[in-house]
């Protein structure tokens, strides 16, 4: 059998329209530039993701979608909290619905401390994990706008120790400067709240320079390459050298690999990963699949999870 292939961070729109539109308004700047990224051609509606999973040979994917008001249009973002927490629980619902009929897909809950936090937002994560199959939430500090460590949130994230799911937040630097998802700011959580499950995407993303001392100080949390990947050599990002150094030192059964499909090609990132320096073929298998199978604890149909070294 071939080694098993799984997106841990892949996100899902209902409508192509709509993928097409995320992807056209969220600005990604904190590498600088780089001219040969691979982008992916789709726009991310549940054709596209399945498409792009069997074209890839992907095994499984997790569907950790932004729920963010700032990046609606003006008339959507205008509306009351209410109305804005209403669409993100249809939202969730929506993802759940889609997956629970694909076994191939797990979803991670979009959660907003904002939006819905709270005693409220641990009610509904609750809920979603209870009765519709949903096996984590994503957080996107930057765009969201809250500090990782906000009392906030403490309520989901207590939810989530107490669930046995898992946390997969945006890691990288603000345009702002504030710590927001520098891996520095999640140093509270962790230490607040240390059976967390947390998972750091980007590797850290412009702020991957604290990540090695940040994994190393915390062992308990994991790590997805997406996007970090793709713009190797780029003025802000580790050249691919840097990369494979960095999985190394935080330990490679730590990271899995990650698409953020729409915006990156899931066959580019896998052939990306094989083609990293430094790491043997074995670290590289892991980082493809039975890592995230392991770490995320994935219901999956294929293989056998708990047989990875
Ligand atoms: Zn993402």
């Amino acid at each position: 059998m071939a080694d098993l292939r799984i997106d841990c961070h892949m996100h899902l729109y209902e409508t192509k329209a709509a993928g097409r539109r995320e992807k056209a308004t969220y600005q990604i700047w904190e590498y600088g530039t780089k001219d040969d990224v691979v982008f992916s051609p789709l726009d991310g509606d549940i054709e596209d993701a399945e498409a792009a999973m069997t074209g890839a040979g992907f095994d499984h994917a997790v569907i950790a979608n932004l729920f963010a008001v700032a990046l609606l249009d003006d008339v959507l973002r205008s509306a009351s909290i209410e109305v804005q927490a209403e669409r993100l629980v249809a939202f969730n619902r929506w993802a759940c619905e889609v997956a629970a009929t694909r076994r191939q897909l797990t979803v991670f809950v979009a959660a907003d401390p904002t939006v819905l936090g709270g005693d409220p937002g641990a009610a509904h994560l609750r809920e979603m994990v209870e009765h519709h199959g949903a096996k984590g939430i994503k957080i996107h500090p930057v765009v969201q706008r809250f500090m990782p460590d906000d009392p906030r949130i403490h309520p989901i994230y207590q939810a989530c120790v107490e669930l046995g799911i898992a946390v997969l937040s945006h890691a990288g630097s603000a345009r702002t400067g504030a710590a927001y998802a520098e891996p520095r700011a999640f140093a509270n959580v962790v230490r607040k709240f240390p059976d967390l499950r947390l998972v750091l995407a980007h590797l850290g993303g412009g702020a991957w320079r604290q990540t090695a001392a940040f994994a190393d100080a915390f062992p308990q949390v994991s790590f997805d390459l997406c996007e970090i990947i793709a713009w190797t050599g780029a003025p802000n990002a580790p050249t691919s050298s840097e990369l494979a150094k960095l999985i190394l030192d935080i330990g490679p059964q730590r990271v899995m690999l990650g698409t953020d499909f729409p915006w990156y090609d899931l066959a580019d990132t896998a052939n990306r990963v094989m083609d990293l320096p430094l790491l043997s073929d074995e670290q590289k298998i892991g980082i493809l699949g039975a890592n995230a199978a392991r770490i995320l604890r994935l219901p999956l149909p294929l293989g056998s999870p708990t047989a990875n070294p």
